[in-house]
């Protein structure tokens, strides 16, 4: 595995905002650091699709942990899928009965995305939940750049989900969602439906990154997981201020659209958010490092 200096340049312009200006003409880790050292958390890339997967597997596990220390947890409910580099028609999810704390590599379920076939090469001694599967899969056919999904019923995303509100641009760190996330009003109950998900799918859109499930909780997807699952913890942190800001009844100043998209183009594509995930990574890494068995 390598890192070496790219230029994101895929993440899409919101259609509505023509006026803003833009200061920098690429996005990319290199818009945030200067010094002479290299920026420690590129993107790495690999020379094989079999070392791709087996970087996304451990830094799934890993993804599971930090869920659990962050308390965006409920027993079981919540799941993590990414879509198998080597074989895009399989998907790799997280299973029912192991807690998210314990999660390893081996824990991960290599399913057809269809759910006709569970293959060997994964945890064949668990089960996955079903409304996990039926809803990651039409994310993943939703969009190519959709490798991984988190969604979870954590406190505060819940707490905030009930208003059926997207988040107010507030402070810098919100602006990461700027015109990319969006409300799902239609709470249908647990998802079994294979029409629940494309309905989610459409929400997502072409530009959304995350979703906030009324009555549910919340939903991340990513180029890599650890994009994912970085969006997903500003997300469920994003959802706490604004809690507490809203009990104090006083004005809100809502940032300019102008400002939220110039801080949204520099700290929002895919290598950075990436490189947000690294030193939470390190420190699980450091504090027990099973989670790559
Ligand atoms: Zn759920």
């Amino acid at each position: 595995m390598s890192t070496q200096t790219s230029t994101q340049t895929n993440a899409e312009k919101p259609q509505h905002s023509e006026t803003y200006q833009v200061f920098t003409n690429t996005q990319g880790v290199h818009n945030l650091a200067v010094g002479t050292g290299d920026y420690k958390h590129k993107k790495p890339v690999f020379k094989t699709k079999e070392e791709e997967r087996e970087h996304q597997l451990i830094h799934m596990a890993a993804a599971c942990r930090y869920i659990a220390k962050i308390n965006a947890i409920e027993g079981s409910a919540g799941h993590m899928t990414i879509k198998d580099p080597v074989d895009p028609s399989t998907i790799w999810i997280t299973p029912i009965g192991v807690h998210w704390s314990k999660m390893k590599k081996s824990d991960m379920i290599h399913i057809k995305e269809d759910g006709s076939e569970i293959l060997e090469d994964g945890n064949t001694t668990h089960s996955a939940n079903i409304a996990g599967l039926t809803i990651h899969t039409a994310l993943h056919q939703s969009r190519k750049n959709v490798n991984a999904a988190v969604h979870f019923h954590s406190i505060y995303g819940k707490a905030w989900s009930t208003f059926g509100r997207p988040l107010d641009m507030i402070n810098q760190d919100v602006c990461i969602l700027y015109k990319c996330h969006t409300v799902y009003e239609n709470f249908g109950g647990v998802v079994l439906e294979k029409e629940e998900g494309e309905r989610l799918a459409k929400q997502l859109g072409s530009n959304n990154k995350a979703i906030l499930l009324q009555n549910h909780g919340l939903l991340t997807v990513g180029e890599s997981i650890d994009e994912a699952i970085y969006l997903f913890g500003l997300m469920e942190r994003s959802c706490q201020i604004q809690l507490l800001v809203e009990q104090t009844q006083l004005p809100k100043k809502i940032i300019s659209d102008e400002e939220a998209y110039y801080t949204y183009y520099n700290t929002s594509d895919p290598e950075i958010l990436y490189a947000e995930f690294q030193p939470d990574y390190e420190v699980l890494e450091a504090e027990d490092d099973s989670f790559k068995n």
